[in-house]
């Protein structure tokens, strides 16, 4: 349970982060609220000789409407903790289901160190944020050697542990669209107790327009080695008053697209039973909440 000898370094911007990480090469990770790298590195599943902590790094924390899209986007700074989205005025009136999901996330000690950031880099299936980002369409800011580009989270997610990050890049920002006034919404996490990682977890954001869907989106989580978008069911609720029978087809649908690992949270089939059952009531409570 005690990690193994490692460098500690404190870079004071994103550039000299970058630098420090391409100099160490291989065997240097970022950290960020530690609260997924440290475990690891407790029970030796990773053995990194340098850390890069983000935390002397200023401006990386902030979060406020993009002036140049409008407003239309909410930039957030990969340093912020879940605990500063449940204090931003900006989420709750912008993205209330960040807030929902971050409730939902471990307990309020992980969420005042666990990061956005760290959350959506990591590429563990169990996180809950990445699936929430596929669901609002939003996208990631990299930085590295050769310079920042734009991935949008539905590009990101590669395989258990594996995302689009190059070596030596950093995560600066997700930025996320800002979903239509009146928009239901609604994070559905099955969980074993509190505190604990999802067995299944559906994220919905939708509109209605005269007791019809307008628009869906659907995603899941830790039901595959990635975050997953649902479209398939996100389709089948178009244009329907969301009546049992169509529930049940777009529970069939997002089922037909889960691959989750049999494991203490439960066998294949149980957790697939269980997604689909995630993606109705998330589907029933969103539709609850349009306006
Ligand atoms: P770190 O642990 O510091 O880093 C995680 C990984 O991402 C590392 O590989 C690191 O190198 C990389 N990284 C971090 N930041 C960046 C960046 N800006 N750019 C590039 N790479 C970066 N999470 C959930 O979603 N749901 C849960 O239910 C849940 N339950 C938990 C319960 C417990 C008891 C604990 C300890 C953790 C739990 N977590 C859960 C994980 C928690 O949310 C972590 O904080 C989060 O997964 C990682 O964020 P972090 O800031 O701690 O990142």
């Amino acid at each position: 349970m005690i990690p193994g000898p490692f460098t500690y370094h404190r870079p004071a911007s994103v550039a000299d982060a970058i630098k420090l990480l391409a100099d160490l090469g291989d065997e240097a990770r970022p950290l960020a609220g530690g609260h997924s790298l440290i475990p690891m590195m407790k029970l030796r599943l990773a053995t990194p000789d340098h850390l890069v902590d983000l935390h002397g790094i200023g401006g990386l924390k902030s979060i406020g409407r993009d002036a140049g899209t409008g407003g239309d986007r909410v930039v957030i700074g990969a340093m912020a903790t879940q605990h500063d989205l449940l204090a931003s005025e900006v989420i709750a009136s912008s993205l209330p289901i960040l807030q929902e999901t971050a409730l939902l996330i471990a307990d309020p000690q992980v969420r005042y160190r666990g990061t956005l950031g760290g959350n959506v880099a990591n590429g563990d299936p169990g996180n809950d944020m990445p699936a929430l980002m596929l669901t609002l369409g939003a996208d990631y800011r990299l930085e590295g050697p050769d310079g920042s580009r734009t991935v949008a989270a539905r590009d990101f997610y590669q395989g258990a542990y594996f995302t689009a990050l190059e070596p030596g890049e950093i995560l600066t920002e997700v930025s996320v669209p800002v979903p239509p006034a009146g928009h239901g919404y609604a994070y559905e996490k099955l969980k074993r107790k509190i505190g604990d990682y999802a067995t299944a977890a559906a994220a919905v954001v939708l509109t209605m327009s005269g007791g019809r869907v307008a628009t869906c989106s659907i995603g899941l989580t830790n039901l595959s080695e990635t975050p997953l978008l649902a479209e398939d069911a996100a389709a089948t609720v178009i244009g329907t008053s969301l009546d049992a029978a169509t529930l049940q087809k777009a529970a069939d649908a997002a089922r037909a697209i889960m691959e989750p690992a049999g494991d203490g949270r439960g066998p294949v089939e149980y957790r697939k039973h269980v997604g689909g059952i995630m993606v109705m009531r998330a589907l029933q409570r969103a539709a609850s909440l349009a306006a």
